[in-house]
């Protein structure tokens, strides 16, 4: 049981890559914190570097108050998950999660009890004799797991191991591992570049952009509050609508709803905030679209659309690739049924409109 503080975390790869700029916060003992970003953003790096598997440029990492900067990876009491669980696969099960205790020279009953003790809470105990083909993917990623465990390091570390399964079995091993956390209470520490992975494993949330921490929080405030457009436009599914106030002539509808912002400000939209309505006057803001596309998914339809009025670039896209520039899209419900080239009105409500600055930051709240 440990907390982990970073301080002023900096790494410069040989060859100038700075992949961390400055990185510091802190995750209370048994907290399962979530570092999310989009590839590149230094999140592995990062990991590695409190694994003790990077050497750290600068500033400090500090595991149960001791720092680590200077230890090696096995005198740091980690424990990291990959997502090639690089299993021995000659070595049964039972062996595989016995290999580095034995390593350690620890007393053979004891490996005993962990081994047959990290099983059961697994539910793999019946295969302990299997070797590691002989397993379906879920099951191997559980051993990878079990070797975590029986260690009972202070912290856990994983690099995202659901990334090699298919989508089914990695919302059923999400679950099991957030189980797993709350029943061990170990401090961890996961990476993933999944947002949705993300929002549901973290008690708090790490938004990583280009080396630097984006926003950090619980997944709801970060949801509720973006403080970037990155972050807007990153959490989120699909991404935040994001509208310069100038270019789709919005000023004359925030001033009506008494929002102060400069001209050059972004309006961000959430696309289950927006509703079909032809009611903008009390306390809402309006929007006319024009419907181009239409996907239903069953309990929900997604409306993609341009505001019907000219201009150039009407929405701008944080996250490139994400949405066509000047789309916006809205979440209805499944019963919904909008025909493409129809004229769409609809309106969000004050208390659902988030404000940033040209340069993509948080207005007021
Ligand atoms: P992420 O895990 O978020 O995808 P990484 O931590 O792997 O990001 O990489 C962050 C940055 O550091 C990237 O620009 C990447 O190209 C660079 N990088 C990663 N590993 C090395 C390395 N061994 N040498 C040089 N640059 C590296």
């Amino acid at each position: 049981m440990a907390n982990v503080v970073l301080h002023d975390v900096r790494k410069i790869y040989p060859g100038g890559v700075e992949a961390i700029k400055g990185v510091g916060f802190e995750i209370g003992d048994g907290q399962f914190c979530v570092l999310v970003g989009p590839s590149g953003c230094g999140k592995s790096t990062l990991l590695r570097m409190v694994a003790g598997l990077e050497t750290i440029t600068g500033g400090t990492i500090d595991i149960g108050g001791r720092v680590v900067n200077q230890l090696e990876p096995a005198e740091r009491d980690i424990a990291m998950v990959f997502q090639n669980y690089a299993l021995y696969p000659h070595m049964s099960v039972y062996n595989n999660m016995a290999y580095g205790l034995r390593n350690r020279g620890m007393p053979k009953p004891e490996i005993d009890k962990r081994v047959r003790e990290a099983a059961q809470i697994l539910e793999i105990a019946p295969m302990l004799e299997r070797k590691p083909r002989q397993l379906s993917g879920g099951q191997r990623q559980r051993v990878a797991m079990g070797r975590a465990i029986v260690r009972q390091p202070k912290v856990f570390l994983f690099d995202e191991p659901l990334s090699n399964l298919d989508a089914k079995l990695r919302i059923a091993m999400r679950v099991e591992i957030r189980k797993l956390q709350r029943r061990l209470n170990t401090t961890s520490i996961y990476v993933t570049h999944d947002q949705l992975e993300a929002m549901t494993l973290a008690d708090i949330l790490v938004v990583m952009n280009g080396g630097v921490v984006e926003q950090i929080g619980k997944p709801l405030d970060i949801y509720n509050k973006p403080a970037t457009t990155f972050v807007a436009s990153f959490i989120g599914a699909p991404p935040m609508n994001l509208l310069p106030l100038k270019a789709n002539g919005l000023e004359s509808q925030l001033a009506r709803l008494q929002l102060n912002a400069p001209g050059d400000a972004v309006l961000g939209v959430r696309p289950e905030d927006f509703s079909i309505s032809g009611d903008s006057a009390s306390g809402r803001l309006g929007l006319e679209l024009i419907v181009d596309a239409i996907e239903r998914v069953g309990p929900e339809t997604y409306v993609y659309g341009t505001p019907a009025h000219d201009g150039a670039a009407r929405t701008v896209s944080a996250k490139p690739g994400e949405l066509p520039p000047g789309e916006i899209i809205v979440r209805l419900p499944g019963e919904a049924v909008p025909v493409i080239g129809e004229r769409l009105q609809i309106a969000a409500p004050r208390a659902k409109l988030h404000l940033f600055s040209a340069a993509g930051r948080r207005i007021g709240d």
